[in-house]
């Protein structure tokens, strides 16, 4: 069989990432994500135009749900192959699978409620796209490995994960395929962060590829300096404890939680801002950061000595992880803190409880750190509405609003056009993949106007040969 390239997701629009490659007798599927835009939900209901029991192994770029959210459904419909990924992966994908089926089988008998109500039946009636049960059925299958040792797939084929700099243990993925005599590298960049986030080590610098297919989310824009989000969030905490309220960040569980924990024991410690109580109310968080707490081997040389060194022990000390519903609770009355909580965009989660509680007080701070998606409760406190809608009730928004920009977990138009200057020559193929239709074509003449290298941002399903 010709070796070959299919796009099954992420194609000019960012979720649902994965690739079919077909090489040396082989088919590989490279992540396998939840499609998350409203429009393109239909697409996780559809069955993946391989048969599933046919893929021979599953390689995962990293754990968030637009990579591996998938893979229950996948698993249902006959895959059984080996799942590989660093070993932080195979850990936090099992929780954000977890997480997931919950969401799923929720969602499910809300629609099941309300066709019951309506008395009629949708396209998918009342059925979850998967359940915690087929979370546990796939659990088996994962093998976590290191960054750079290459592991053999077939005779002629191996594969090695290298880093992404995106959240603990992301990979770029390079797969070495030898075939008649030739050798050729095809490199799946993951989602690539940005140098210099905390935490996570730097994007490796990729040097030989023949095929690149490269993610694009931000293909259109620069970032803030980092420097300034640190100096907004020093700048909001003293502020809001001067006037004796909250500090509410919304918070995604992974990365950008144990970032902000990293950030507030900088500032404390530092003295930049008093010593304040922070609570970490999100279980899977919470989860996340015990997660972390057993990988220092996947961070970066500054953020392991600072675990070493005990630093920050002292500020340690202010921070509450809660967990049940009830401690979560117990924080209401209490007034100069900091709660982190899920979800990120405020379309769920224990953070709802707590803008009902703060919304309409001026004292209080809602400060976001992260991308806040259309038609989510954070993009309609964002953009400043007087009103919002909370558990049914309409809230008027009095406590400030503020962002940090610069906090983000990808990489910018700048640095993703660095991550492709370490390539030596330029590839026979390049790829534009993982960003909105307008953020792929910026890129792609960007990298004509550097490199001159002509880029392809390919169809929905549409393959390629290799
Ligand atoms: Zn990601
Ligand atoms: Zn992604």
């Amino acid at each position: 069989m010709k070796a070959s390239l299919r796009f099954l997701g992420a194609n000019r629009q960012v979720t649902g990432s994965c690739y079919l490659v077909e090489a040396a007798g082989l088919r590989i599927l490279i992540d396998c994500g939840m499609f998350q835009e409203r429009d393109l939900l239909e697409r996780n209901w559809k069955p993946k135009p391989v048969d599933p029991s046919r893929i021979d192994c599953l390689l995962l770029t990293h754990a968030h749900l637009d990579h591996v959210g998938l893979i229950p459904r996948l698993a249902r419909d006959g895959f059984e192959a080996r799942i590989l990924a660093t070993a932080p992966t195979v850990e936090l994908a099992e929780v954000v699978l977890r997480d997931s089926a919950q969401i799923q089988v929720e969602d499910a008998a809300i629609k099941a409620k309300r066709h019951a109500r309506e008395r009629r039946t949708g396209p998918h009636p009342s059925v979850p796209l998967y359940t915690p049960r087929d979370v546990e059925a796939v659990l088996p299958l994962f093998r976590g490995t290191s960054f750079r040792t290459p592991i053999p797939l077939g005779d002629r084929i191996s594969a090695r994960f290298l880093e992404a700099g995106h959240i603990l243990g992301a990979a770029s993925i390079e797969l070495t395929v030898r075939e008649n005599g030739a050798s050729r590298r095809i490199v799946f960049s993951g989602d690539v962060g940005p140098p210099g986030a905390p935490i996570v080590p730097d994007a490796a610098s990729v040097e030989e590829a023949d095929v690149v297919v490269l993610e694009s989310t931000y293909g259109d824009r620069d970032h803030a300096p980092r420097t300034e989000a640190r100096e907004a969030l020093a700048e909001a905490i003293v502020d809001t404890l001067e006037r004796g309220g909250n500090l509410l960040i919304p918070t995604f569980a992974i990365e950008r939680a144990q970032e902000l924990l990293l950030e507030l024991g900088e500032l404390i410690e530092s003295r930049r801002v008093p010593p304040v109580r922070v609570f970490l109310d999100s279980p899977m968080a919470a989860d996340a950061t015990e997660i972390y707490g057993r990988y220092p081997e996947f961070m970066d040389d500054e953020t392991r000595r600072t675990i070493e060194s005990q630093r920050l022990a002292g500020t340690r000390r202010l921070l509450t992880v809660v967990r049940t519903a009830e401690e979560s609770r117990a924080l209401n009355p209490l007034r100069g803190c900091i709660i982190l909580a899920g979800a990120g965009m405020c379309n769920g989660g224990r953070i709802k409880h707590h803008l009902r509680q703060h919304i309409g007080r001026p004292e209080s701070t809602v400060l976001f750190a992260g991308y806040q998606a259309e038609g989510t409760l954070g993009r309609r406190i964002l953009d400043g509405h007087p009103e919002v809608r909370i558990f049914g009730e309409s809230h008027a928004v009095r406590a400030r609003i503020c962002r940090v920009d610069g906090m983000s977990g990808h990489a910018d138009r700048g640095q993703l056009l660095d991550w492709l200057g370490h390539l030596r020559r330029g590839p026979t193929t390049l790829a534009l993949t993982h960003g909105d239709e307008a953020a792929s074509v910026a890129l792609r003449e960007k990298v004509l106007d550097r490199y001159g290298w002509d880029a392809i941002i390919p169809r929905y399903e549409e393959t390629i040969e290799l």
